[in-house]
């Protein structure tokens, strides 16, 4: 298991001197550190996840985002146990980002399983650049809630403004 914080820190819950220069200079985050001793702890009695690497971590509200390997990604969505694992030891929904996504990938990413169809920029008069997809979906109620924590984190993460517009499936 590889994470931005060393292994026997991850373990221990405290920080070596290096990895709390690197938090105090801003190269890690808070949500770096406990994504890493969660998921440290979970790749100690399981050997798909222990073969994983985050390479960093977010968190915007309750919602936790782990950026990996797009292979390790692969792994995870077939494999709804080793999902389940996850979402228990982190209490909540995580968002599973591959490791240098372009934009549109990123919003894949946070869009899957349902498809993104286009991706456009709309550039406003005032300067304001809005990023607008379309993705397949039903109008429900549900979506409309994963669509708007969707905007969050793209927001906070990239600083994407996201119009989103559902493309009706039959
Ligand atoms: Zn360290």
């Amino acid at each position: 298991m590889k994470t931005p914080i060393c292994t026997f820190d991850a373990k221990t819950g405290i920080l070596c001197a290096k990895c709390e220069s690197k938090l105090r200079l801003g190269h890690l985050t808070q949500a770096d550190i406990e994504g890493a001793m969660k998921i440290t702890k979970l790749a100690e009695h399981n050997q798909d996840i222990n073969k994983f690497t985050m390479i960093s971590a977010a968190k915007v509200d309750d919602d936790f985002i782990l950026i990996l390997r797009g292979s390790d990604i692969i792994i995870l969505r077939a494999n709804t146990s080793l999902l389940k694992k996850l979402e228990d030891e982190f209490q909540g929904k995580i968002w599973f980002v591959e490791a240098e996504a372009t934009d549109r990938r990123f919003l894949e990413n946070l869009f899957f399983p349902a498809k993104v169809l286009t991706v456009n920029l709309i550039w406003l008069p005032d300067g304001i650049k809005l990023t607008k997809v379309i993705v397949t979906g039903r109008n429900h109620s549900e979506w409309h809630t994963k669509i708007e924590r969707i905007k969050k984190i793209a927001k906070e993460i990239r600083n994407i403004e996201l119009l989103v517009e559902l493309h009706q499936q039959k």
